[in-house]
């Protein structure tokens, strides 16, 4: 029997989801990929993916997104997560200052590893607890601008711009990807 695993599709895009531990990586993934949200945090370590089928005009894009599971409490993330992807979902968590401190480390991981021309999403995680903020939504904007990133604030708890932000992904790696094939 045919699954979305074996489904047919123009285009098959590896992404990634990078940051500082408990920022909110897996949370997001479950949202975009199945639409569900864990409040304890995950029990496995290791890197785990999930797929997602998105249809651009004429076109089925196969989304395959990679999460890091953990690994990056323990050791640096290998090379190997970065390989072949094309676009990155990079995470602060909007509530802990050093995981905003942390995005210059981590921007230069991914120019040391990743593709020149990677679409890279800057995202806030955790706009849902306004009350214990310690990164406005200004310095995401102007880090941003800085690094030339797309930017946005995102709750995958309450599910705000979960969908928005993989989707700027997707959609800039596709630009990408059809300017190049003309
Ligand atoms: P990861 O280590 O970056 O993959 O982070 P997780 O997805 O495991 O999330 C770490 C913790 O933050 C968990 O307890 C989640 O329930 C919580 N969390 C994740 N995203 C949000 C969010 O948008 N809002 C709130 N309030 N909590 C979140």
């Amino acid at each position: 029997m045919a699954n979305s695993f074996q489904e047919e599709c123009d285009y098959l895009f590896k992404a990634v989801l990078i940051g500082d531990s408990a920022v909110g990586k897996s949370n997001l993934l479950s949202r975009f990929a199945r639409n569900e949200f864990h409040l304890d945090s995950k029990p496995t370590i290791g890197v785990e993916f999930a797929y997602r089928n998105i249809q651009m005009g004429d076109k089925l894009i196969k989304a395959q997104i990679w999460d890091t599971a953990g690994q990056e409490r323990f050791k640096a993330i290998t090379s190997s997560y970065y390989r072949g992807a094309l676009g990155a979902l990079l995470v602060y968590d909007t509530t802990r200052r050093a995981t905003f401190e942390n995005l210059k480390k981590w921007l230069h991981e991914l120019r040391e590893f990743a593709s020149p021309d990677m679409v890279i999403v800057l995202l806030g995680n955790k706009s849902d607890l306004s009350h214990s903020r310690e990164v406005n939504v200004e310095e995401g904007q102007s880090l941003a601008q800085e690094e030339n990133l797309f930017f946005m604030e995102t709750s995958a708890r309450e599910n705000v711009n979960v969908e928005e932000a993989f989707l700027q992904m997707v959609g800039g790696i596709f630009e990408i990807a059809s300017q190049k094939s003309l």
